[in-house]
């Protein structure tokens, strides 16, 4: 398929953050890549503008209701300085996948990989120096039609937007403290747990301030029926090395598909270690840890890759885990920051180069065959 994306570029630049600034989620670069969805005309009007404020009428459904999904994603530059994003299909699928559960219309993956591809083009240059540092990717989808009963909207906002990051967490590679919640609960089955939606954050939020006043960086969220197994972490998947099984929750229909639960399942197959994907109980932990056999508890996403885990506390306890990040945790971190910053070869064909954009170089308003 051909489509023109039409190109707008920015009549003022803004000024670059510098490393020390990045932190995660704060700066944004100069565009945005905007695309509109209207029932009867489908997806149409791919277009990279410069980065602002859309206009959103009071009425739009998404402020509502809630009809919204998102992505996150990264892109890395290779030792060369080309950028490649990582795994950015798995990505734009498992947005369509939000967007089933939500009755959001599905994106066209082949469009909106252009799309991400374009913007990353013209703001290359925002791509941020220093060890752990990337170009973060937003994509958005969210119900702008002005009207208020309640049914899936008509009208919609593809928006993807860039900004450069350093690491997730204020305590960098440091162990985080989480809280395990046993009264709050973020996803019940038959609901939304597996997509990537407002709706998924806005529940955590609570139990997550609370945690944060007992000194805890993050939830682990328990299931919502029993409160009895381990789900996921406020905005990680969950790993755990007992003995010398590695154990991490199943795909049941509660927890987000991470991609980097996916690329951690990957590598440790691909080592020959001993994975499984099991419900595991808040009992069996307690239980593992006495016995002195939890070797090792770590988080898995986007944003901080491996987070290892040092402490999980109770109401009535907490649980000490390791002196650090353990040897499986170091491991997995080295082996997945190597092939994104291409020290490392890409053996599963996880990158997706993005060329340099020969065709947009100079005004505003070319027109691109992306
Ligand atoms: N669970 C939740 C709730 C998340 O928000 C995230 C971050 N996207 C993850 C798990 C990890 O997913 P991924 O590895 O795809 O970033």
């Amino acid at each position: 398929m051909s489509t023109l994306i039409d190109i707008q570029r920015t009549r003022s630049p803004k000024q670059r953050p510098s490393p020390s600034e990045l932190g995660f989620g704060k700066h944004f670069t100069d565009h945005m890549f905007l695309m509109d969805f209207e029932r009867g005309r489908g997806w149409s009007g791919g277009r990279v503008v410069p980065y602002g404020p859309v206009q959103v009428d009071p009425a739009a459904s998404a402020l509502h209701y809630g009809q919204t999904i998102f992505e996150g994603l990264k892109a890395f530059p290779d030792p060369a300085g080309r950028i490649r994003v990582f795994r950015l299909g798995d990505h734009l699928a498992r947005l369509n996948q939000s967007a089933r559960t939500l009755c959001i219309p599905e994106v066209d993956l082949e469009v909106a990989a252009r799309g991400v591809r374009a913007l990353l083009a013209i703001d290359a240059a925002w791509m941020p120096e220093g060890e752990g540092t990337s170009l973060y990717i937003r994509p958005l989808v969210f119900a702008t039609e002005p009207f208020l009963g309640v049914r899936p909207a008509e009208h919609f906002l593809l928006c993807v937007f860039l900004s450069p990051v350093a690491g997730y967490y204020s305590t960098g590679a440091a162990p985080v403290r989480i809280w395990v919640e046993e009264r709050y609960t973020r996803a019940a089955p038959g609901g939304l747990g597996t997509a990537k939606t407002g709706a998924n954050y806005a529940a955590s939020l609570r139990a997550a301030e609370d945690a944060k006043a007992r000194g805890y960086e993050q939830v682990l969220w328990l299931d919502a029926l029993e409160h009895k197994h381990v789900e996921e972490v406020g905005t990680m998947n969950l790993f755990l090395r007992i003995g010398e099984e590695i154990v991490t929750p199943p795909l049941e229909g509660t927890l987000l598909r991470g991609i980097t639960r996916d690329s951690v399942l990957t590598l440790l197959r691909h080592w020959g270690l001993k994975v499984s994907e099991r419900r595991i109980s808040i009992e069996e932990i307690r239980t593992a840890h006495a016995r002195g056999v939890l070797q090792e508890v770590f988080g898995t996403g986007t944003a901080a890759v491996i987070s290892p885990v040092g402490e999980l506390g109770f109401a009535d306890t907490s649980l000490k885990i390791g002196d650090g990040a353990g040897p499986v945790a170091s491991r997995l971190k080295q082996a997945i920051t190597d092939i994104q910053y291409g020290r490392a070869p890409d053996r599963f064909g996880w990158l997706s180069p993005i060329e340099a954009l020969a065709t947009a170089e100079g005004t505003a308003g070319v027109a691109m065959r992306a």
